[in-house]
């Protein structure tokens, strides 16, 4: 079985039995919507927000699959396992660590964004990114790319053999930081460019 095909058949049956509402999008066979719909072009719905540098280049490095994801790193040879050090399924990849592992589903839950545009993974991160940034209100996207962030550096964590938070911690530490800091950039001269970077 090709690593890509177990990745299909984990997200398949994650996303099959994750989410109580009704996705958005009507899941084709493998799992994830087959005709996506036409979003805008360009990568301002990343660069334009009002959120901390760190966290635009993480959403961009994550559209562009350039995070070291196990199932990135096995393909590219760096690690012989892409399994999930913490649920033991394969294909450790974005759609598994920000969308049908067990801890971002309580996460997203928690965070009140729509469920039935947050679970919609369709095609690849960079659609989902698109795709749920695009079905947002701004400040929701904001949110949004900022719980993705911290779910990344959660998994991180973990992965290290730290601690992970609680869902509720995760939630509510995102929502202060993102409060700080549009608080701080209101603050500032229209001239001056923000260059606050309180999140660690
Ligand atoms: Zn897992």
């Amino acid at each position: 079985m090709t690593l890509g095909f177990k990745r299909a058949l984990h997200c398949q049956k994650c996303l099959s039995t994750c989410f109580d509402e009704k996705p958005a999008c009507p899941p084709s066979t493998s799992g994830f919507s087959s005709a996506p719909a036409a979003l805008p072009p360009g990568w301002s719905f990343i660069w334009s927000r009002r959120i901390p540098n760190k966290v635009k280049v993480f959403g961009w490095k994550a559209c562009r699959n350039a995070l070291p994801t196990l199932e990135n790193l096995a393909c590219r040879r760096a690690t012989i396992t892409n399994v999930c050090a913490t649920c033991q399924l394969p294909g450790e990849d974005l759609a598994h660590i920000l969308l049908t592992f067990s801890f971002s589903r309580q996460v997203w839950a928690i965070s009140n964004l729509p469920m039935s545009i947050i679970s919609c993974w369709s095609l690849d991160a960079e659609h989902w990114f698109r795709q749920v940034c695009h079905g947002l209100s701004s400040s929701q996207g904001d949110l949004f790319l900022l719980m993705s962030w911290m779910l990344w550096k959660n998994r991180n964590k973990r992965l290290m053999g730290g601690m992970g938070k609680l869902a509720l911690k995760v939630v509510n530490e995102v929502i202060c930081q993102l409060q700080g800091y549009t608080k701080c950039i209101a603050s500032l001269a229209p001239q001056q460019c923000p260059k606050i970077e309180h999140l660690s």
